[in-house]
């Protein structure tokens, strides 16, 4: 193994949790390698506008994707995207990671952050009018639908949860579920239909999305006498689950029964040294402070690992 091409630290992801990652490993003189599937910046180069990201206005996702890279290399950080990783071994002391190029790498820790994806329906329209209509982001996007009529899918917590949040902005919220029992609690179940703004549309599957630049209407589907109506919408929020990208992580850490990765306080997985954040990680709420949260942390507990076990302080 050539000396470059072992790090003090990898970094799995090059999301918001990762490049934090990065950025506090580096800084700390911490030899680190971030390797990142697709395009740097995960899930926020999905977001044309972020308006929660403290200290930062008027930013687009792929702009602050872009400063936190940038940050992250001044630094000293290694980055290499658009990879796929081939072999992972965390058992070891020394943990190995190699690429599908081939290349072999070596390091005293790593950090997992792949973070995950909403789960989509799958259904025509649905990619074209993402970010135009389309979001799966109350939290983020609630705000853009002030005063606007909107459909919530779904029949679980979340939808019920965010249906309720989203009446602060909507005039009027459309709850369609695909069946004529929610899989919610009662509690969640209650608050929503105890709330004025909110109509509920049952037994409907949403089948198709329609617009021109912004999504327009979408059309639902009885399913009991499958007879399908179209409904003018301004936004459609879809809440049908999330899915962490773990799946290579099978066997390797703890994950729950969700796939989510399972860590302590300190960010720190079933494996010593092998640290993890991010929307990966068993937790309720995903946005990207708290991504960058978790970031720092397991940054700082991996660089104190790394001082303990190789002595070396910074
Ligand atoms: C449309 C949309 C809008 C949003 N808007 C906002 C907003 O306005 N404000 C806000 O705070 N939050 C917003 N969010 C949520 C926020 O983007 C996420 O919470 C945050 O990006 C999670 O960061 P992360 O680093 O954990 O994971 P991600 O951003 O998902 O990044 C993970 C990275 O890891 C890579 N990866 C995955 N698997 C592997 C693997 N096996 N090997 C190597 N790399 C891998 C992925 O390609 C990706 O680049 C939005 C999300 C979406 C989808």
């Amino acid at each position: 193994m050539e000396a470059s091409n072992h790090y003090d630290a990898i970094v799995i992801g090059a999301g918001p949790a990762g490049l934090s990652a990065g950025i506090y490993l580096s800084r700390a003189r911490r030899r680190t390698l971030i390797v990142n599937e697709g395009t740097v910046g995960g899930q926020m180069i999905l977001t044309h506008e972020i308006a929660n990201y403290p200290g930062v206005e008027n930013v687009s996702g792929y702009q602050l994707a872009n400063i936190m890279k940038k940050q992250a290399k001044s630094f000293g950080c290694d980055i290499k995207s658009n990879t796929e990783i081939e072999q992972l071994d965390l058992s070891n002391k020394l943990k190995s990671l190699t690429l599908s190029d081939g290349k072999k790498f070596t390091a005293e820790s790593v950090i997992l952050s792949p973070g995950g994806r909403s789960k989509t329906l799958g259904v025509p329209g649905e990619e074209a009018f993402k970010g135009r209509g389309i979001s799966y982001c109350a939290t983020c996007d609630g705000d853009f639908f002030t005063d606007k009529e909107i459909v919530v899918i779904g029949g679980g917590n979340t939808a019920f949860e965010e249906a309720v949040s989203l009446t602060k902005y909507a005039s009027k919220v459309t709850l369609a579920h695909k069946s004529s029992r929610f899989k919610a609690s009662d509690h969640a179940i209650r608050e929503a239909q105890n709330n004025p703004k909110i109509h509920f549309i049952m037994d409907s599957a949403v089948t198709s999305f329609f617009g021109n630049e912004r999504l327009e209407s979408l059309e639902i589907k009885n399913v009991t006498t499958n007879e399908t109506t179209q409904f003018k919408t301004d936004g459609a929020f879809i809440f049908i689950g999330y899915t962490p990208n773990t799946e290579f992580l099978i066997n390797l850490v703890s994950l729950n029964n969700l796939g989510e990765i399972v860590v302590d306080s300190d960010m720190g997985t079933s494996i010593e040294g092998v640290y993890a954040a991010g929307d990966s990680v068993a937790k309720r709420f995903r946005q990207i402070t708290t991504a960058v949260a978790d970031g720092t942390i397991a940054a700082l507990a991996a660089s104190e690992y790394i001082n303990q076990k190789t002595n070396k302080s910074v």
